[in-house]
């Protein structure tokens, strides 16, 4: 614990130390000094440009005032367009959480309304943005993130102490093992090991394999792998074939942090409780419950987009922008002290979308880079956005027009946002005006876009800063929580119908089928990738009838497929960004796609730079070093 003790020696004479301890990858000082609390800026510059990790200056329980007397403070301190809503008191961390609608307002210049609010209350300020809209799953994803703040403390200063032990001074060698999503899409998860560290990179289900049997789920069996040797656990987005399974590594004993971004964090947390939910109505039993999910939010840690976090003693963790869905993240792994870069793209869009900024090809070294290959088949070539608006806009207005409804199955998260933001659009220059119907956890996830707009497209994020044309708000935009909503969604007139899920393989887009599928009026507009064995694909490929709750029903509705909304980058998009790469890579692995894409992608990406490439199957080990 060297640095400790070199941070101690910086340290100013009236520092009046405290608690100097790891939190994770940080540096923590709590003080009893008022004077060090509130004007250690330059000390602590000094310090950081020294030892290169952040510090924060937190005070101790001496210091701060008394909830109470605090609470009024920093009320007074808050103006009142910034529509404070709560406030929670953390003594064990010295910090007090601010959640409000405009957290710009609280902040102030250059963060001169947290100083003051520093000042009057001699608590450490964090303000959070309130989502604009009501979410009772969001809110209850906020209070778990909150919980027990004397463990989380424990935890941070345990995983800090971890990530500084001794190296050891042996061999030094990487290997990377697929425990799932290679030659498939579905149940993503690597294990990358060192002699020094064991990290996981994600744990999704296989949401077209049958539930419960072991094709849904990844080799978590492997036996290279013991999760309670596991050091790390990183998770690049949450979408259920990347995060479906993070909770059961809690529940089957991992103790350790999960790295992710705060939106990918919360929306883990929707995402996994309402796959609980979903397998109880279906009589499925889910692999764990909700404790397992408390488990890992208390455990997990969120990185900002380009902040290097030491994970292990030989691993250091860049998360960056993917551009897929919200808090998607590319993830970098620098390993030794320049030994091997590692980059796992999980799934990425290097492409411009409604929602979100391009994937970021902003990395100093890449050695070895995992890519997804869902569109990365020689012949896949995505359709240009603009067309795929055309293609959707007109085959909607056709449909709206003969009083049919247009069903638009898509995941809570991601294309439900790009067609909604379309739609927006559309409302806004008012070039129709039906209604348009958000079905399963769509409403919810856009109660998350509305909290985070610093992770969102320029476009979106002004529009939503401005409130009055966010595309989340709109009048004509209706949540569907209730069975008499639904009754009016399937009963009323022509309507747009956005709803769960996105492979047509269970949740409330069943519904609609029951009911709307025999009639020709109707249309389903597919806007998202469709796996094999999925019902979703069995349709868009033309079955003539389905089976719906044991009920055989026709399918006489129009199916129609508008490509070119996709999440993913295609072949050529893949071959540009590997180009683009500050620093290209001399060896790449390719998984998350079909087994002939994979091998395709592999061998386009070897002819196009002159690298190693490979489609490792499930189970394969690889050498990195
Ligand atoms: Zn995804």
């Amino acid at each position: 614990m060297e640095e400790l003790k070199d941070v101690k020696k910086h340290l100013p004479a009236n520092a009046e130390v405290s608690e100097l301890k790891y939190e994770a990858s940080d540096i923590v000082i709590y003080t009893n000094s008022e004077e060090f609390f509130l004007n250690s800026s330059d000390a602590v510059k000094k310090i950081v440009s020294k030892i290169k990790k952040r510090v924060d200056i937190r005070p101790s329980s001496k210091l701060f005032k008394d909830p109470e007397v605090a609470e009024k403070r920093i009320k007074k301190a808050i103006p009142e367009k910034a529509g404070l809503e709560d406030l929670i008191f953390q003594p064990s961390l010295g910090k007090v959480i601010i959640r409000a609608e405009k957290p710009g307002e609280i902040i102030g210049k250059k963060g001169s309304g947290l100083q003051k609010i520093r000042k009057a209350s001699l608590w450490s300020p964090q303000v959070e943005r309130v989502p604009a809209i009501e979410s009772k799953i969001v809110n209850r994803a906020r209070e778990l993130t909150v919980e027990d703040p004397e463990f989380r403390k424990k935890f941070l200063h345990e995983v800090g102490e971890k990530i500084r032990m001794d190296k050891s001074v042996g061999d030094e060698w990487i290997r990377i093992g697929g425990l799932g999503g290679c030659r498939q899409v579905g149940r993503s998860s690597f294990l990358v090991q060192t002699e020094e560290s064991k990290v996981l990179m994600d744990a999704g289900i296989d949401p077209s394999a049958e539930p419960g049997s072991q094709e849904n789920y990844p080799y978590l069996d492997a036996p290279e792998l013991n999760l309670q040797d596991l050091d790390a656990v990183i998770l690049s987005h949450a979408h259920a074939d990347h995060c479906s399974m993070i909770p059961y590594l809690y529940k089957m004993g991992y103790d350790g942090p999960l790295y992710c971004t705060k939106p990918t964090r919360d929306m883990m947390i929707m995402n996994t409780l309402d796959y609980i939910k979903i397998a109880h109505s279906e009589n499925n039993r889910a692999p764990y419950d909700s404790s397992a999910i408390k488990k890992a939010v208390k455990r997990t840690i969120t990185p900002d987009y380009g902040e290097v976090t030491d994970i292990t003693p030989d691993m250091r963790l860049t998360l960056k922008n993917a551009g897929h869905i919200i808090g998607s993240s590319l993830v970098h792994l620098h390993v030794g002290e320049g030994l091997h870069n590692i980059l796992y793209t999980g799934d990425y869009n290097y492409d411009k979308s409604e929602m979100l900024r391009p994937a970021d090809t902003n990395f100093q070294r890449v050695e070895t880079m995992i890519t997804e290959s869902t569109y990365g088949g020689r012949n896949d070539k995505q359709q240009p956005r603009e067309q795929a608006q055309k293609k959707f806009l007109s085959k909607m207005k056709q449909t709206l027009n003969k009083g049919g409804k247009v069903i638009v199955p898509a995941f809570a998260v991601g294309r439900s946002q790009e067609v909604l933001g379309m739609l927006a659009d559309e409302l806004d220059r008012n070039y129709f005006k039906y209604n348009v119907y958000l079905d399963g956890m769509i409403n919810d996830a856009n109660a998350l876009h509305t909290a985070y707009p610093e992770f969102l497209s320029k476009k979106v994020q002004r529009k939503i800063l401005r409130e009055e044309d966010s595309p989340f708000t709109k009048e004509q935009v209706k949540p569907v929580g209730s069975h008499n909503e639904r009754k009016e969604a399937i009963e009323g007139g022509p309507a747009v119908i956005i709803t769960t899920s996105g492979m047509v393989t269970g949740g409330p887009v069943m519904s609609y089928l029951q009911k709307l599928a025999s009639d020709e009026k109707n249309c389903m507009i597919f806007v998202g990738y469709q796996a094999e064995g999925t019902l979703g694909r069995r349709i868009q490929n033309g079955a003539d009838h389905i089976e719906v709750n044991g009920e055989k029903v026709e399918v006489n509705m129009e199916i129609a497929t508008a490509s070119g909304f996709s999440a993913h980058s295609d072949k050529q998009q893949i071959v540009n960004f590997c180009k683009n790469l500050r620093s290209s890579p001399n060896k790449v692995l390719t998984n998350h796609g079909e087994e002939k894409k994979c091998f395709q992608l592999a061998s386009t990406l070897h002819k196009a730079l002159r690298i190693d490439t490979s489609a490792p199957q499930n189970l394969d080990v690889i050498r990195l070093n």
